[in-house]
């Protein structure tokens, strides 16, 4: 995206209704892979497992699995998923992308946590992929007008200092938000109820855990940036 499409001079996010959106999405859980409790899962989970040490080759635990994102293409799944079915699959959905990421990075033994993600786009944009996802109004139950919900992993790196991988994009979410096409306005990480850190730092901002956060925008110094 460049500068210019950046929407800098009318800011659409202040007219986002982050909070109806963040009501829409209250009760949506982080999705899971399901297992069969046989070998067809159990196979099928070694597999993503074991390709996942071999695409690492022995580097940085904290690297993004990006060769998940480059097999299946984003697109519609059908829940539940069980892991010999997503495995088989050519596309999977961001749901289905953050949970396989999530066990990834478990494998690896790095601390992750599911993530979700509302992010705005345009209605144009959202209307194209509730076209592309093929079926009613109803089951595109991602969308709402101009936003989506999405999903991710929150990644431990040190102590509850997290980073936010988004497996559909391939990359780790700039904490530095500047709002327009493909901002995001709010967060939640979910950490479990036991033993879990009462807070994490994201970038500069702190985010608590298990509930929905709007995420702080940059101001200023991007249209400066722009002028340049
Ligand atoms: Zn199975």
């Amino acid at each position: 995206m460049s500068l210019a499409e950046g929407k800098i001079e009318f800011d659409e996010t202040d007219f986002a209704d982050t909070r109806a959106a963040m009501q829409k999405w209250e009760h949506f859980p982080a999705s899971t892979i399901s297992h069969h409790g046989g070998q067809c899962c159990q196979i099928a989970r070694e597999w993503v497992l074991s390709t996942d040490y071999s695409q690492l080759n022995a580097g940085n635990p904290l690297t993004g699995p990006r060769w998940i994102r480059q097999k299946y293409t984003w697109g519609a799944s059908t829940w539940p998923i069980y892991w010999c079915e997503a495995v088989e699959q050519k596309k999977l959905d961001c749901g289905a992308l953050a949970a396989l990421t999530q066990e990834v990075f478990a494998a690896r033994g790095v601390r992750s946590y599911h993530a979700q993600f509302i992010q705005q786009y345009s209605e144009a944009a959202t209307r194209q992929w509730s076209n592309s996802w093929n079926c009613d109004e109803a089951c595109v139950h991602w969308i709402k007008e101009d936003l989506i919900y999405h999903e991710g992993c929150a990644v431990a790196v040190r102590d509850n200092e997290i980073r936010l991988w988004d497996p559909s994009a391939g990359w780790w979410v700039n904490p530095r938000q500047f709002g327009g096409y493909g901002g995001l306005l709010a967060v939640r990480v979910f950490a479990p109820q036991f033993n879990a850190p009462t807070g994490f730092l994201w970038g500069t901002q702190r985010i608590s855990p298990n509930q929905w956060q709007k995420i702080e925008r940059v101001r200023g110094d991007f249209a400066v940036a722009a002028a340049k």
